[in-house]
This record gives structure tokens, sequence and C-alpha cells, in this order.
């Protein structure tokens, strides 16, 4: 999958999962924090990747990008795991924790779930791709949906562009209009 569809996948995964809760606990610091927590996460996975988002707006990218892949095992290995996924948790806590006490107003715990909102729904996005995900890692069996490999996307091709990624905004745009009230809510508290 394209930088573009993780990036609407993760933040689409995100409003679902925030909107099955009361939302008018969230302070703007947290709902900020969350929403950039949940971007990265959407991206992470393809860290393994020189070429990746992820790299390119770094100066030193493709030799970082480069040792980094190789050490993860190269395209969608460790960071395309469960395993991948559980470690970047755990670091993603560490983090977080060390930057608390400079963010006090953030609500780490929510931020924390962004993250691995974002990051899950790259693995389940790259699963319905050709290649498929090494979900259980060290089994080195890749995974996907449909299980017949010819009826899954090619990465940035027509089906991507022009299905994956409207159907994405369709469901995004159906959580806000049916939450409408509450999202609105939601904003009116920070503009007092
Ligand atoms: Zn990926």
């Amino acid at each position: 999958m394209i930088a573009r569809t993780h990036d609407v996948a993760a933040a689409t995964a995100l409003l679902a999962v925030l909107l099955s809760q009361p939302l008018h606990s969230v302070t703007l610091a947290t709902a900020v924090m969350a929403l950039v927590a949940n971007q990265i996460g959407g991206i992470a996975p393809d860290i393994d990747q020189p070429t990746a988002p992820f790299w390119r707006n770094l100066p030193v990218a493709g030799i970082f990008g480069k040792i980094i892949g190789r050490s993860l095992g190269g395209h969608r290995f460790l960071s395309h795991s469960l395993v991948g996924l559980g470690l970047f948790g755990f670091l993603n806590y560490w983090l977080l924790n060390f930057l608390h006490p400079i963010m006090p107003r953030v609500d780490i715990g929510l931020v924390w779930w962004a993250f691995m909102i974002g990051m899950l729904s790259h693995l389940v996005m790259d699963s319905l791709t050709k290649e498929g995900v090494p979900w259980l890692l060290p089994i080195p069996i890749k995974f996907g949906f449909p299980p017949l490999r010819r009826l899954r996307i090619t990465t940035g091709k027509k089906a991507e562009h022009f299905i994956v990624l409207p159907l994405l905004l369709v469901v995004a745009a159906w959580l806000f209009a049916s939450n409408y009230t509450e999202i609105s809510a939601f904003v009116d508290q920070f503009r007092s």
C-alpha cells in the first residue's frame, strides 16, 4: 500500500476507536498528540524500506534507512509482524513515559493506543496486497486476505487508488456524519 492509503487507514481506524468511547474527557493536547502518534504509527512498519516516506523527509535518509532496513530483515519483515508490533509498542511506551514530564496535560495512555492503532491498521492494509504480511514471525509465512493471492491488490495500482482509498474515505465520512453531534460538542469545548 502507498503512504497515503496508510495515512487515511490509520486516521479512520483511530476515529472508529475514539468514537466508541465518550470524547468529552479528551484534552486538546491529547487529541493533537494522538493524531500525530497515529500517523507515525501508520507508516512506522515501513521503516524497513529505505525508500519509504518515513525516510524520505530526513537528510541522511538513504544510508540510515538501509541500515535499519537490513537490521530489521528487509522489507515486510520484523516491523510487519506481531513480534514487531509488540517491540514498537514497548519502545513507544518507553518514549511516552520519558516525554510525559514535559507534557503533563497529555493522556499518554490514549496516545500510546493511537500509535498502536495506526501501526495495526498498516499491517491489516498490507495484508490486502499480493505480497502479504509475515504476521507470525519467526514463522516465515506471509499471510494475506483474501487467502487467494490473485484476488489481492497490487500496491499503487488502480484498485488501491480507485477502490481501497475511496472506500476508506467513505467509512471516515460515515463515522463523522453518524457521530456529528458528539464531534461538534468535542470541538466546541476548545472554542471558549
Ligand atoms: Zn508496509
